[in-house]
């Protein structure tokens, strides 16, 4: 990370991340004491803040192949359903497009090649 936007957006994305937990914790305390309806409510909050922030995520990162070197982009579906982890700058075990090969593939900010 060369520049300040691939920070800014790991940044974006603690913080989206950080304001859906809070929502959801928010949303529980005051929810679901209301029984069936609070529950149904508080589902519909947790369901559409996951989509929002897997559409977010899909549009805003790509993935480096760490066997070819090529960058590729994911549908959100794709990003919501593929193993992750956070080591060595983010990783997703994806299927590269280009070498075929199943790899750990290095997130990266979504316009910049290189950083
Ligand atoms: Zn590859």
């Amino acid at each position: 990370m060369i520049d300040g936007k691939p920070a800014l957006k790991w940044l974006k994305t603690f913080f989206y991340v950080l304001v859906y937990i809070i929502l959801l914790v928010a949303g529980g305390h005051f929810l679901l004491p209301l029984k069936s309806t609070g529950v149904i409510l508080w589902m519909l909050l947790a369901i559409i803040g996951l989509i929002l922030l897997v559409r977010w995520h899909a549009r805003c990162f790509s993935y480096r192949c760490s066997d070819c070197g090529h960058i590729f982009h994911i549908s959100p579906l794709g990003d919501f359903l593929s193993l992750q982890g956070v080591t060595r700058g983010g990783w997703k075990y994806l299927r590269c497009p280009h070498c075929r090969k199943k790899i750990k593939a290095q997130v990266i900010s979504k316009g910049k090649k290189d950083f």
